[in-house]
């Protein structure tokens, strides 16, 4: 009948005082109490912390040097443990599908199998890691989302620049900015913007410093021309908005808007990393797939020189399938 409870002998993880309790299995148990009485030191700290690390104890010392350090938990003695699955709010936020990406000891082993069998090759495991200098796209620190200007209320492309397509103060007909394009001669100041090339719609927002002669007042006057875009993200995004004067950060801040890394386009790695394919797909591609989807494409995967990894990652993948996650 030992086998109908998980035992806890002496529990002092965190502020636990040497508490022995039994749980019994395959019932659910609630653990209430006031804040700070030690409900998540039992459950998470000592109960999971346990049942985690002997399952991590099932890889190969080699495997596990990759793979998160569970601390054995202070605790006498914890008997008859099943292996745990920690579902928390931090983890699996919203309601929304679990991908890999999100389970940690997985995404470890991904990195490994890509640094071992990836073609090209680029070197180690810590190159597919956001986390590290060296594997985070360089653009946006390997957040996957960057600040920058927002489309829809910098341009209306249903105007020409005469009409004042461009919404950023500045760019108004007669203002400077206005001037400038007026007087470069490199744009059809009537042509709507909607009916631009992409080259030239690139030269208007994109285009990098190039020198123009222009002509005010009747003297000539050379000048440094910058695509819209291009310029104030020079200017305000490159460098702390905030070592501006307030009235400065009013006028900028409404066009402002977080969004997609346009370099990695939220995948959070360099480009090196994301250029590495494992069976077609990078590992970016595989750490966005659900648990089901990614052990079917692992299973079909053949990689002599990564036969271990695979084997790990197979049986951990086989392993969250068969409980339902
Ligand atoms: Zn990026």
């Amino acid at each position: 009948m030992a086998q109908e409870y998980i035992e806890i002998k002496g529990a002092r993880e965190n502020n636990l005082k040497n508490v022995s309790l039994k749980i019994p299995k395959r019932k659910i148990t609630i653990f209430t109490g006031v804040s700070g009485s030690g409900k998540s030191s039992l459950v998470f700290d000592t109960i999971a912390m346990e049942a985690q690390r002997l399952l991590a104890e099932n890889f190969s010392t080699f495997l596990r040097g990759f793979m998160p350090k569970y601390p054995q938990p202070a605790a006498d003695s914890l008997a008859n443990l099943n292996m745990a699955v920690v579902i928390d709010q931090k983890r699996l936020g919203g309601g929304s599908h679990s991908t890999v990406g999100t389970i940690t000891d997985i995404s470890s082993i991904l990195r490994l199998l890509f640094s071992r069998a990836g073609k090209p090759s680029i070197g180690g495991a810590h190159l597919f890691s956001f986390n590290d200098p060296k594997g985070m796209c360089p653009e946006c620190n390997g957040l996957g989302r960057k600040m920058g200007f927002n489309m829809d209320l910098f341009l209306d492309e249903s105007k020409s620049l005469n009409e004042g397509a461009v919404l950023y103060p500045g760019y108004a007909p007669g203002n400077w900015e206005w001037n400038i394009l007026n007087e470069s001669h490199l744009f059809d100041m009537d042509k709507k913007i909607a009916d631009y090339t992409k080259e030239e719609k690139d030269l208007l927002l994109y285009g990098k410093a190039q020198k123009v002669s222009l002509k005010f007042g009747g003297k000539s006057v050379n000048l440094t021309y910058e695509g819209a875009i291009e310029k104030l993200t020079n200017k305000y995004i490159k460098k702390d908005l905030k070592a501006y004067s307030a009235k400065t950060q009013k006028t900028v801040e409404p066009y402002l808007s977080m969004g997609t890394c346009p370099l990695c386009k939220g995948a959070r790695l360099s480009p090196e990393a994301l250029g590495v394919k494992v069976g077609g797909h990078n590992i970016a591609e595989l750490q966005a797939m659900e648990v089901d989807e990614l052990a079917e494409v692992v299973r079909a995967l053949s990689a002599p020189q990564a036969e271990p990894i695979l084997e790990a990652l197979e049986s951990r993948l086989t392993h969250l399938c068969d409980i339902g996650l």
